[in-house]
């Protein structure tokens, strides 16, 4: 069987322009991604791609060779054009899965998929938070015991401002006392779509393995599946299967 074909997106801008995130992820948060994921197997062909580059890296090409799409973006939702975000939403209706990751909540993608504002609350305090797991049968929740712990990090609090998810993977608790619908799943069109909270820049999320391990098991879970959606298509009367008796309305 051939390889899942994976490309993971980041914006790149933190990177270039923050200290301490430049420090955690010298090579980009993608890189940082492409090269934890490796090391969990060689089952994907992982590529990745830029803010920066000709239609953000993501031409009709790029597209049409990816199954599963992964989204880092935070300070630059509104460098993204409209119409490249057009494109991805019409992908993900295809049939293309589609991760969004922590601050891709409110990227235009995303938002185009869930037709919502996406808000929620945040405060920055570098506090602990508990990803529980809500569904221990779910393929994205494979190899996380209870829950996933992360010591150090960004508050995200309801309400989020999403459709009610298809599934519910995993719920967060804050040291705050707030909680958060971390793990959500959707379906549009012939699309898998997974949210994953965690993620925020300044923190080395993407260095802890637990939360590696959910990326992992998504990109799984969000291959396509089946045939795909054709366009939409007119059947004359005279091309049906069956001869339909005309009743002359
Ligand atoms: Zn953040």
């Amino acid at each position: 069987m051939s390889k899942l074909r994976v490309l993971i997106w980041n914006e790149f801008v933190h990177e270039n322009i923050h200290e301490k995130v430049k420090s955690i992820y010298p090579q980009g948060i993608h890189e940082k991604i492409k090269t934890e994921l490796i090391s969990c197997g060689s089952d994907f062909q992982i590529s990745t791609a830029t803010l920066e580059e000709p239609d953000h890296g993501l031409t009709d090409a790029v597209l049409s060779e990816t199954d599963v799409l992964i989204w880092w973006g935070h300070m630059a939702h509104n460098k993204v054009e409209d119409t490249i975000a057009k494109k991805v939403q019409s992908r993900v209706l295809q049939g293309m899965g589609f991760i969004a990751l922590h601050s891709a909540h409110f990227s235009k993608v995303f938002k185009l998929l869930m037709g919502t504002t996406c808000d929620l609350k945040y405060r920055e305090a570098g506090e602990k938070e508990r990803l529980w797991v809500c569904n221990p049968g779910h393929p994205i929740t494979e190899g996380i015991d209870d829950c996933l712990e992360i010591d150090s990090t960004e508050m995200y609090g309801e309400p989020f401002d999403i459709p009610p998810p298809d599934e519910q993977v995993f719920i967060s608790w804050f040291e705050g006392g707030e909680v958060f619908r971390s793990g959500n799943c959707w379906r549009r069109g012939n699309g898998k779509i997974f949210y994953f909270r965690p993620g925020h820049e300044t923190y080395p999320i993407f260095h802890n393995k637990a939360v590696i391990q959910v990326i992992y098991n998504a990109i799984k879970w969000a291959a396509p599946q089946g045939l795909w959606l054709s366009s939409l298509a007119h059947v004359p009367v005279n091309q049906a299967r069956e001869k339909i008796e005309d009743r002359g309305d």
